[in-house]
C-alpha cells in the first residue's frame, strides 16, 4: 500500500477534512483504507465514532491512533494490509512530525486560502523536503471568483511546492459531514464538493504512479 500523510501547522487548514475525505473517495473507488491518527484532539476518532454508529464495521476502513513517533512503525505495519494508510496529523511544526513525513510517499499541505495561512506552511514545507518526501499543497476554503486562491496558489509555487490543480471550495456540506461521519462524496445533495473530491483524489494518485 501507499502512506498519504496530511501536515500543516496551522489549524483549522482542513488536514481532518481532507483526510477523511480523500479516504472516502478512496473507499468508493475500491480500495481498502487505514486512517492513522496522531493528534491527540482526536477529531479523526471522533468522526469514526460518529461513522461506526451511523454504518456499522467496514473491513475496508480500518482506524487506528498513534504517537507522532510511532506514525511510521503504524504505518508501515497497517501498509501491508491495507492500499492506503493516511496519516492525519496534530497543528504544530516539530521534529515529532517527521517519522509520519519520512514514512510518506506523499505529503499533503492543505492550505486554508489566504496569505497568513500560506506563510504558516514554510515549516512544513522544509521538514519535508529535508526527509525527502514529495508534497502537494491544496488551496482549501477557496472563495469562489476571487483573486486570492490563484495569489495563493502562485505564491506556494513559488516557495518550491507542487500546487494541486484542483482546488477544495468553502462549502457547508465539509463542516456538516464531517460532524455525521461522511465523506462529501456521501452526501446526496452535495455533487459539487463530491466532484471536487473526486478530482482531487485522481489528481493525487496521478502524482504517486
Ligand atoms: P485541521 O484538522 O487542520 O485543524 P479541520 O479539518 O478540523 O482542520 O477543519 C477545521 C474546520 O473547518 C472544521 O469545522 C471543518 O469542518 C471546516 N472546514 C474545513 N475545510 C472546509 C471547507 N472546504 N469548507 C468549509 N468548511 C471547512
Ligand atoms: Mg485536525
Amino acid at each position: 500500500g501507499r502512506i498519504i500523510t496530511v501536515a500543516q501547522q496551522k489549524g483549522g487548514s482542513g488536514k481532518t477534512t481532507l483526510a477523511v475525505n480523500l479516504a472516502i473517495c478512496l473507499h468508493r473507488m475500491g480500495h481498502s483504507v487505514a486512517l492513522v491518527d496522531t493528534d491527540p484532539q482526536g477529531s479523526m476518532g471522533r468522526w469514526f465514532i460518529e461513522r461506526m454508529e451511523a454504518r456499522g464495521e467496514d473491513e475496508a476502513l480500518d482506524f487506528s491512533t498513534s504517537s507522532a513517533w510511532g506514525a511510521s512503525y503504524e504505518s508501515e505495519k497497517l501498509k501491508k494490509r491495507f492500499d492506503f494508510v493516511i496519516v492525519d496529523t496534530p497543528p504544530k511544526i516539530d521534529s515529532d512530525l517527521r517519522p509520519a513525513l519520512r514514512v510518506a510517499d506523499l505529503v499533503i499541505v492543505p492550505v486554508a486560502t489566504s496569505h497568513v495561512d500560506l506563510w504558516a506552511t514554510e515549516g512544513v514545507l522544509d521538514l519535508a523536503r529535508r526527509e525527502k518526501s514529495p508534497v502537494m499543497v491544496v488551496l482549501n476554503r477557496v472563495r469562489p471568483n476571487t483573486r486570492l486562491a490563484a495569489e495563493v496558489a502562485e505564491k506556494a509555487a513559488e516557495l518550491g511546492a507542487m500546487v494541486a490543480d484542483t482546488q477544495i471550495a468553502n462549502r457547508v456540506a465539509y463542516a456538516e459531514t464531517l460532524g455525521q461521519g461522511l465523506g462529501v462524496a456521501e452526501h446526496a445533495r452535495n455533487g459539487a464538493a463530491r466532484d471536487e473530491m473526486d478530482t482531487l483524489t485522481a489528481e493525487m494518485l496521478a502524482t504517486m504512479a
